[in-house]
């Protein structure tokens, strides 16, 4: 390990000639709740950290991600820190489910609470890593010309932030505005009087258009494929609901971390096949009444038994088709090429009353696709021109890996990690990749991540990230290196745990399926975060168990681990 130097600042680097690259403990990419919490622990280790961080400010995903009706879709009082007592009690969340400006102001809060900014070089964006094999350092490089080295390099560029903008032909004709869900320009956008098209129907589209559709003169819904999306019945947060969790969150936190997906709610333990059709109509009903991701949990098997999952998809449908009025609308709207939840599954306030409205229409993309666009609007195969003053894309992001290989990794003897995860992303936990030492990435690909509460399986990796560095540096190792042979094994037990599920029937951007090109791997661990968390607690507790160490002596022996 180098010697902490906190008063030496990348900022400092001369710009001329050779620079001399400024030397940190730690080096970690990004400034969303990953980032910012990895800034504390680390700091709170003694260690010497840059945070390079490509906004103006912190809260990643909610800094970015500013359109209207950007909502949470886990409940607030879940959606936070647990690593602090004092924070948790002291925040106060105005809503069951929190919007963006409310989760941003949260993330701001953070960050002065615990004096994190100083640390931290905002509008620069990362554009190359490379390990230095003779200095066992990490060299990062950035737009702004900043070169400083680390040993330790942390990967917080979170699973959702490379925005992808369609390739569609015309683009750059078009006369009015652009906007992107993911890129949303900060002051806001009136759409008053507007003919608004909203291209893509995910979670980013299903929250905006019912917000969009209350201020425009028009809106036109471009839809590829369907998603199942349901009601979210959110209100101010309840005094009483919010004394409860107060009053018991420690346990409450606990709990929701051996749940699959992080998240503390009634999950019913019985087959949707063990109940009468009459009790499966009451359970989806009460669920659909109580609005929120539960509904996935009405049953044990949703995700695994395809006539299980089915009962809930007709359910869903059925819903769709009594909400909306147009009889061709909701059949365009019911989604039916893949089982419910093996699409990211919405959480709406009125998407489907949406399209009761008068000013608002949709294009279904399977029966008339997009030709190109024009100066006027978007043109589909059948020649209409649907004319408009501006589209929003709400068409998604290079998921998991996008914001990763922009990056400009290289590790060991040069090996960029693109050309390594060509074939897809491999890791050991998702929280190292071989041949890349020292790099740790939280919530990575082969992690639950986007399958849980990301704020626990932040937490989560953060903690083991930060423990395993403090052992390393009371024993004096420098580098860890996760194993060939554990990757291997990782990345056959993820796709092994992948397909004993209905996930991979769905074409998702799980599966990298919304990028053209982009190898069809499942992404994220689905074997469920309580036991994700034991797995990785055990092969610490036994000497970081596939992983190798250098530096010191005994590194990679058992007793490595045992503090
Ligand atoms: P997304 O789920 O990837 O949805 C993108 C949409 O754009 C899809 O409907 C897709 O259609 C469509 N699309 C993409 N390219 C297109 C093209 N060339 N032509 C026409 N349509 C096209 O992206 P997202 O809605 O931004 O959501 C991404 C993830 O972010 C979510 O799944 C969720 O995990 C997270 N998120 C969470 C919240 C929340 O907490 N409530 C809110 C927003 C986002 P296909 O399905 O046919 O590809």
């Amino acid at each position: 390990m180098t010697q902490a130097q906190p008063n030496r600042r990348a900022g400092d680097t001369p710009r001329s000639g050779a620079p001399e690259a400024a030397a940190f403990d730690a080096v970690v990419v990004g400034a969303g709740f990953a980032g910012l919490y990895m800034l504390h622990r680390l700091r709170g280790l003694g260690l010497s950290v840059r945070v390079f961080e490509a906004g103006e400010g912190v809260g990643g995903t909610w800094y970015w991600n500013r359109y209207p009706g950007a909502r949470c879709d886990v409940e607030s009082m879940q959606y936070s820190y647990s690593f602090s007592e004092e924070l948790q009690q002291e925040w106060q969340w105005s809503e069951r489910f929190s919007g963006q400006p409310e989760i941003l102001r949260y993330a701001n809060h953070v960050a002065d609470r615990f004096d994190l900014r100083r640390d931290i070089r905002f509008e620069t964006s990362v554009t190359a890593t490379t390990w230095d094999e003779a200095a066992q350092h990490w060299i990062v490089e950035t737009d702004r010309g900043d070169r400083i080295t680390a040993p330790l390099c942390v990967m917080a560029t979170g699973c959702l932030s490379a925005a992808r903008m369609p390739g569609i032909p015309g683009l750059e004709s078009f006369g009015g505005d652009t906007y992107h869900t993911g890129h949303w320009p900060h002051g806001g956008v009136d759409f008053t009087g507007r003919r608004v098209a909203v291209v893509g129907t995910g979670s980013s589209g299903i929250q905006s258009i019912p917000v969009i559709a209350e201020q425009a003169a028009h809106v036109t819904v471009f839809q590829r494929t369907p998603n199942f999306s349901i009601p979210a019945r959110n209100k101010p947060m309840d005094e009483g609901y919010e004394t409860l969790w107060k009053s018991d969150y420690r346990a409450r936190r606990l709990k929701a971390r051996t749940m699959r997906n992080g998240i503390l709610y009634n999950l019913n333990d019985m087959s949707a096949m063990e109940a009468s059709e009459a009790e499966r109509r009451h359970e989806y009903e009460t669920r659909w009444q109580g609005g929120g991701l539960a509904f996935m949990a009405a049953y044990s098997d949703l995700a695994l038994n395809a006539d299980s999952n089915r009962t809930a998809a007709d359910f869903v449908r059925g819903k769709i088709r009594a909400i909306v009025r147009d009889a061709a609308t909701a059949e365009a709207l019911a989604p039916t090429t893949y089982p419910i939840g093996t699409k990211r599954i919405c959480v709406d306030s009125d998407y489907y009353d949406t399209f009761n409205r008068d000013n608002v229409s949709l294009v279904d993309l399977r029966a008339t696709p997009i030709e190109e666009v024009t100066p006027a609007g978007i043109m589909t195969a059948d020649g209409t021109v649907h004319e408009v003053d501006s589209i929003v894309f709400a068409t998604g992001f290079d998921a998991m890996t996008g914001a990763l290989l922009k990056a400009g990794i290289s590790g060991r003897a040069g090996v960029r990690l693109a050309d390594k995860w060509e074939a897809g992303p491999r890791t050991y936990l998702g929280l190292m990749t071989a041949g890349f030492p020292n790099l740790f990435t939280i919530t990575g690909p082969g992690s639950p991540s986007v399958l849980s509460n990301m704020m626990v399986s932040i937490e989560q990796h953060v903690d083991w990230i930060a423990d395993c560095i403090a052992r390393m540096r009371s024993r004096g190792v420098r580098t860890i290196e996760a194993t060939q042979e554990a990757e291997d094994s990782w990345v056959e037990h993820v796709n092994e745990v992948a397909h004993r599920t209905l996930y991979p029937r769905a074409a998702s951007w799980y599966m990298g399926a919304n990028i053209p090109g982009k190898p069809r791997v499942f992404m994220p661990y689905i074997g469920g975060v309580g036991v994700y968390r034991e797995s990785c607690d055990e092969i610490a507790a036994k000497g970081y168990e596939g992983f190798r160490f250098s530096g010191a002596a005994v590194a990679n022996e058992t007793s490595a681990a045992a503090e």
